[in-house]
């Protein structure tokens, strides 16, 4: 720490993402990204004109793509009507959360968010200085909104659906209920993993101006080092989102990343092939592990969360992996410590994965 930082930084506790080592070649099955790299209209999207024109400013309205992106929603579920203004786009959905959390959480607003979800919470919940509540799980780690209702006064609402990362999802009905009993209220549910099989809440945008959908381009649309992505809401929410855009950074996307994300809209049909393949993959995995006497929650997202106990602890699993060349998300949080977090890949990177922790676990009954 300098001598110059602002005190109210000094203890601060940053987000901690998942390692990316390059001391040797890993299987990583650790950050959740796809096994599949971007479609042929991507990679024919950022060429060699996209990248002659770098020396030009993005679009700050990013019209084509928000454009591109209410019509694309309003494809997906019958009943909505999303225009441009109803999108906001930014430099990956951390971004948006990022934005919210600041726009949304103002004296008197309460942040309410699942004890056990995306870290990132917590650390835009300190970073903004929110009044905040983390709401415990249930014993079976799904999340239970009569707790969110029951905590008095004006709240804004954050969690993952499907949940990260336990994997498990709410229904759209549940969501529904909340965004009924709570008018007064936003809710931000965070859609990053929601290709993979679970409910979406998007469809609700047509009859409740109290919800936020955020979404990322990085886990189903193979562009995670693109940094996309997206939200939406309300006209008036919306809007309040451009006004800290435009106060902070109003070229938050960069050309080539918009192009891309346009492109991905014209080839959905492979990336939501993709994502059929790593639900049948997640399965088969959740099978294997399980017959390995393995317990897995389960799960709608790219990844699933094990517990290998009594043979294996979550951090010797996690270390012996590594030392096998497998990258998987060990937390050292005691509600969880027992568990890893392991993201879907191909279905041979899952076979080594297997045989790596059939490995593991054999040496140590052998013991
Ligand atoms: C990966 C992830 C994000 C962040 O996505 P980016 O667009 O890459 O910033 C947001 N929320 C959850 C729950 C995630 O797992």
């Amino acid at each position: 720490m300098s001598r110059f930082l602002d005190p109210r930084f000094a203890g601060f506790e940053a987000y901690t993402p998942g390692e990316q080592p390059r001391d040797r070649r890993y299987i990583k099955l650790n950050t959740n990204e796809s096994p599949y790299p971007p479609g042929p209209a991507v990679l024919a999207a950022v060429d060699a004109s996209a990248l002659a024109d770098l020396r030009l400013y993005s679009d700050p309205t990013q019209t084509a793509l928000r454009e591109a992106l209410a019509g694309f929603l309003n494809g997906e579920f019958a009943g909505l009507a999303l225009e441009k203004e109803n999108i906001f786009v930014s430099n990956g959905s951390d971004d948006i959360l990022n934005f919210a959390f600041l726009a949304f959480s103002g004296e008197g607003t309460t942040v309410l968010f699942p004890d056990i979800s995306y870290g990132f919470y917590e650390v835009f919940a300190e970073f903004h200085g929110c009044s905040y509540r983390r709401i415990p799980l249930r014993e079976d780690y799904t999340i239970d909104l009569a707790d969110y209702r029951a905590v008095p006064g004006k709240k804004l609402i954050v969690f993952a659906n499907p949940n990260a990362p336990t994997g498990i999802a709410l229904s759209a009905g549940e969501i529904e209920a909340l965004l009924q009993a709570e008018p007064d209220s936003l809710v931000l549910v965070d859609e990053a993993y929601v290709d993979f099989g679970a409910e979406s809440a998007m469809g609700l945008l047509a009859k409740y101006d109290n919800l936020l959908v955020a979404r990322t381009y990085s886990k189903s649309a193979s562009l995670a080092g693109a940094r996309l992505g997206y939200a939406a809401g309300s006209l008036a929410v919306i809007e309040d989102l451009e006004k800290i855009k435009y106060s902070t950074n109003p070229y938050n996307v960069n050309r080539m990343t918009q192009a891309a994300g346009l492109a991905v809209l014209r080839e959905w049909g492979y990336y939501r092939e993709n994502c059929v393949k790593i639900a049948e993959t997640r399965e088969k995995t959740a099978e294997a592990l399980r017959e390995m006497g393995c317990e897995v929650l389960p799960s709608k997202s790219n990844f699933l969360f094990v517990s290998c106990l009594p043979a294996l602890g979550g951090e010797e699993a996690y270390l012996g992996l590594r030392e096998k060349g497998i990258l998987v998300r060990w937390w050292s949080r005691p509600e969880i410590r027992d568990r890893f977090r392991v993201t879907i890949g191909t279905p041979e990177e899952m076979e080594s994965f297997l045989a790596a922790l059939k490995a593991l676990m054999g040496g140590k009954s052998d013991e």
